[in-house]
């Protein structure tokens, strides 16, 4: 049944919901468009989840939390199941890939790249499943007591993803929250629900018991309640800064843990000793890749005086060339934007950056080959001599947007790169060691990357400083995000003890 109606909808065509196990309908019976954003072709209809389908996933995940077929199944049984899960995607890497590029319009080829690491991800948290170990503590001062340390689940945990890498945000919370024995319920974004729906079948062929992996579709209003459930123990949002905050303000009541993996303003800073050929690419890479909808996009450029407007020639020869078309095909290198909001939202952007005064030096405008006319374009643009005061230095475009300035030395770097509200991530172009260091010591972002950009990890710890994000994501850290810490005492001298003192 469940084959069905992922089969089914690979037709185009209708998804149902992954609750307790099984595909079900709505209880409203309606169902919402996903479209392509290359040529604005309806690709499936989606189960739009109301109050009553997300009381229900979350009931599930409690069930199958406490009934402990998960939560207390051997930690090494656990990690095998989490490795099952990572060889069926590794085998469905191509569909899974073709659907995250059908709802958000990124290359096939980089989605297809994500699947390719994504059963990794799995494997390293399968691994550590039976790693979370406790810790016995001698106790100065008490000699007649033993203390230890446990780590135990959350519980439920709800994960609310965007459109732009659904597959790859989930499984940074979903793969270390299930290896610590949590119940998960998943809310994908209403643009981009297709590759995280196609895992619930995975789900099931790996043998997860029901309840342990739930997802329920629809807009921000069914992440909203998620956020504010009391069922819900920990939630990880992903998503914009604004959106953040108001899931944080949600949590508030119930006092509900979070992880928040936010927006970002990332600076490129480009010291003119660096290696040029290798700080255009890596600039390209932070801000064409994945049309600049990344949250990691490296949209702010801080070029050294000496190098500024040599580089910024040669970077726009580059963006010149850059070829635009259908993210299926693998000679394209950019692709459209994932919604009309989206690029709606682009094009407000440019044009108050010229209203500031930025200096337009390429694109800034939709392309006009016919050819791309029925997609979200949007040229490359760069705009130089970007003033820190202004808009597009400050916010989160989200799109191939880039904003550059110059700067004379290290120390005016640093305070530019910090000068914005965000801290996601950094790039450090220089051959002076030291000076990388210092820098990246200085730079405030939770990710810094020299003479390198837009990599990472299943090891590594990820997050934001400032209003990037609160806790972090994957490496061993993961663990203690998915797992909350119980102190343990043991009286060992079989007496009484004085209930009127601290003992
Ligand atoms: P968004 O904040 O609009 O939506 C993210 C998710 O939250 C969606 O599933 C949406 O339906 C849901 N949502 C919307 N309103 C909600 C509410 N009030 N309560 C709870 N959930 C709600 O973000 P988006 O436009 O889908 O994605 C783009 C943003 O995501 C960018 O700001 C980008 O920087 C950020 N992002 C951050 C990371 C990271 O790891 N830091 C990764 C990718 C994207």
């Amino acid at each position: 049944m469940v084959e069905k109606a992922v089969e089914k909808a690979e037709e185009v065509q209708r998804y149902t919901m992954f609750i307790n196990g099984e595909w079900v309908e709505p209880r409203s019976r309606k169902y919402f468009k996903v479209i392509y954003p290359f040529n604005q072709q309806v690709v499936a209809e989606v189960a739009e989840a109301s109050h009553d389908d997300v009381e229900r996933a979350v009931r599930a995940a409690r069930q199958a939390f406490d009934d402990g077929g998960w939560s207390r199944m051997a930690a090494s049984e656990r990690g095998r199941m989490l490795w099952r899960l990572a060889d069926l995607i590794e085998g469905e890497a191509e569909r899974l890939a073709r659907l995250e590029t059908l709802c958000n319009g990124k290359l096939y080829r980089e989605m297809l790249g994500q699947l390719k690491v994504i059963p990794n991800y799995f494997r390293f948290f399968a691994g550590l499943a039976d790693k979370i170990l406790g810790d016995a503590k001698y106790l100065p001062d008490k000699p007649n007591v033993l203390n230890y340390t446990i780590r135990e689940p959350y519980g439920v945990v709800s994960i609310i993803v965007p459109w732009n890498s659904p597959i790859l945000l989930t499984t940074f919370s979903l793969a270390p929250a299930l290896a610590c024995g949590n119940t998960v319920v998943v809310k994908p974004s209403k643009n981009a629900p297709l590759g995280v729906l196609a895992l619930a079948e995975l789900f099931q062929r790996a043998g997860f018991p029901p309840g342990v992996f739930n997802i329920v579709t629809g807009p921000g209003q069914i992440g909203e309640m998620l956020a504010g459930h009391p069922g819900v123990d920990k939630v990880c949002f992903t998503g914009g800064t604004d959106t953040g905050k108001e899931v944080a303000k949600k949590t508030a009541d119930n006092l509900t843990r979070y992880v928040l993996e936010l927006g970002g303003k990332s600076p490129q800073i480009i010291f003119d000793d660096c290696d040029v050929e290798a700080a255009i690419s890596g600039v390209v890479s932070g801000i064409i890749a994945a049309t600049g909808q990344t949250c990691v996009a490296g949209s702010r450029l801080l070029v050294q005086k000496g190098l500024y407007e040599e580089f910024l020639e040669r970077l726009r020869n580059v963006f010149e060339k850059i070829r635009l078309g259908d993210p299926m095909d693998p000679q394209t290198q950019m692709g459209p934007v994932a919604t009309r909001e989206q690029l709606e939202k682009i094009i407000y952007y440019i044009e108050t950056a010229k209203k500031e005064g930025a200096r337009l030096l390429y694109g800034g405008e939709r392309p006009r080959d016919p050819v791309l006319s029925e997609g979200l374009f949007i040229l490359p643009t760069i705009f130089a001599d970007v003033r820190p005061d202004m808009t597009i230095w400050r916010e989160e475009i989200f799109g191939p947007v880039l904003a550059a300035t110059s700067f004379e030395t290290e120390e005016q770097a640093v305070k530019l790169a910090n000068s914005v509200e965000y801290g996601l991530a950094a790039g450090i172009w220089t051959r002076d060691i030291y000076k990388a260091h210092r820098v990246a010591r200085n730079v405030q972002a939770g990710t810094v990357w020299i003479n390198m950009y837009r990599s990472l990890s299943y090891a590594s710890p990820f997050g934001g400083f400032k209003k990037s994000g609160v806790g972090r994501e994957l490496g061993l850290e993961a663990i203690n995000e998915f797992t909350q810490l119980k102190s343990i005492w043991v009286e060992l001298t079989g007496q009484k003890r004085d209930p009127f003192i601290l003992g």
